[in-house]
């Protein structure tokens, strides 16, 4: 370090601080650094960035079939029994059991037939059976349905034999829903079966969560926008792109403000501007030596923020705050760093302000890698894989390509993280890690 003092200088009486002649450098913690002692883990990241979270208050009534993929922000309890009336599960003929022979066959009269939707009024007298349709009202007084397969039927009439079960083949009313039944709480995503079990209960609409309002912009000179021509120097903003894309997949409400240059007039005034519209802010890049005084001043001057070096390769440097009544998310400018740390911190965040409830994270599975991965101890790695089934239930993981932090091109062949823990060192081919599966989430 220069204000360290050099001996033999000083006992020459020369200012050791100016002059000094050292043969070594004294190094700066730095994201080579095989051990990174006092960084954050990548869990404890995500618990205080979900911490530091609330989901978005305002929700709004929507009929069902817009809400699909919305969060519902109220239970729904059943304002009638599903199935609202007791129907048989096939074709075949509605007696009661009390009638039906222990042994031998029995002959019984057929009056009519309950078809589904144009039931069969009239209650089954003692001896009758009335032929019925899948999804057909059970007449009054009938209690058991004889599959049309195990009976014999001649105009009028119906043989029907022995080794029949009270009950057999019928759909009790509010079998699968009873009136007054809790269907659904506030913070589930909505599928198409959730749209499906809604109609069913005859309801119109639901109330969901207004979507989130996520503003993004990069940050960099040297960056131009497709369409403009590159100096010297320059590259294209390619991290517009993927977090456009990966915020579409979330089905929240998208303010992309370009590129903002790195002049503190600029980055303040799209900070006002983004808090204005949004409930939280991305931008990339900004974070490393050199940018980060100043960006990190502006930021500390508007909000409250936590600059943290995280445990974790790539992606070390990400900031989280809160301007005024948005939260921030300050990620690295290396293209393959945004979409990890979106990933495993902005996504499940996101989820939660959406008002969606449960596990956030992506599920992991294991799978044996058929190439060797290069890893130092220290860091946890996100490394770009390409998962494969290789037999029902079994899985095979192989290394994406490069995995530079700006290698854009392996995260494009990629499917899956390779998820290698901090203490893993390198990994042969045929041993166990674990995946995590992003495809179709971002
Ligand atoms: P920074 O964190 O701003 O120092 O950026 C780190 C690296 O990421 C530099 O090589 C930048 O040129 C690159 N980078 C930053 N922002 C972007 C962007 N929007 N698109 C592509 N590369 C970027
Ligand atoms: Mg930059």
């Amino acid at each position: 370090m220069i204000n360290q003092r050099c001996p033999i200088l000083e006992g020459a009486g020369i200012n050791g601080a100016l002059m000094m002649q050292r043969n070594e450098i004294e190094k700066q913690p730095s994201c080579e650094d095989e051990l990174n002692t006092g960084l954050l883990t990548v869990a404890e990241a995500q618990a205080r960035i979900l911490e530091g979270v609330t989901p978005v208050a305002a929700t709004e009534a929507l009929p069902v079939r817009d809400a699909l993929g919305r969060v519902l922000a109220e239970d729904i309890v059943s304002p009638i029994d599903v199935p609202s009336h007791t129907n048989s599960a096939m074709d075949g003929y509605a007696v009661r059991a009390a009638d039906l022979p222990a042994s031998g066959v029995r002959e019984f009269p057929v009056p009519g037939t309950s078809w589904a939707g144009r039931p069969w009024l009239t209650p089954i007298e003692p001896g009758q059976a009335v032929q019925i349709m899948t999804g057909g009202m059970m007449p009054a007084d009938a209690d058991t349905v004889v599959m049309q397969e195990h009976a014999e039927r001649d105009g009028n009439t119906v043989r029907i034999g022995s080794g029949h079960r009270r009950g057999q083949n019928v759909r009790a009313a509010g079998e699968d829903i009873a009136t007054g039944q809790q269907v659904f709480s506030p913070g589930k995503r909505l599928t198409a079966a959730d749209t499906g079990v809604l109609a069913s209960l005859g309801l119109g609409g639901v109330r969901v969560f207004r979507r989130p309002r996520v503003a993004f912009f990069s940050t960099g000179d040297e960056l131009r926008s497709v369409g403009q021509p590159l100096g010297p120097g320059e590259i294209y903003d390619s991290n517009r792109y993927t977090l456009y894309g990966m915020l579409r997949k979330l089905d929240v409400e998208i303010i992309d403000m370009g590129v903002v240059r790195d002049k503190r007039e600029l980055i303040e005034q799209a900070f006002h501007d983004a808090v204005a519209g949004a409930d939280a802010i991305i931008t990339t890049g900004g974070v490393s030596v050199g940018e980060a005084d100043f960006v990190k001043e502006t930021l500390e001057k508007l909000g409250n923020m936590s600059f943290w070096k995280i445990a974790m390769k790539p992606g070390r440097p990400v900031t989280f705050g809160r301007i005024r009544d948005a939260v921030f998310f300050g990620l690295p400018g290396n293209p393959v760093s945004v979409m990890v740390t979106y990933f495993q911190f902005v996504r499940p965040a996101l989820l939660k302000m959406a008002g969606e409830t449960g596990a956030l994270g992506a599920f992991t599975l294991r799978a044996r890698t058929t190439s060797a991965l290069r890893k130092r101890p220290g860091r946890y790695e996100f490394q770009r894989g390409v998962l494969e089934q290789s037999a029902p239930g079994e899985f095979t993981v192989r290394s994406a390509g490069a995995q530079g932090s700006g290698i854009l091109r392996s995260m494009s062949e990629a499917n899956c993280f390779i998820l290698l823990d901090p203490d893993r060192t390198s990994v042969e081919i045929g041993e166990e890690v674990e995946v995590q599966p992003f495809q179709n989430l971002i």
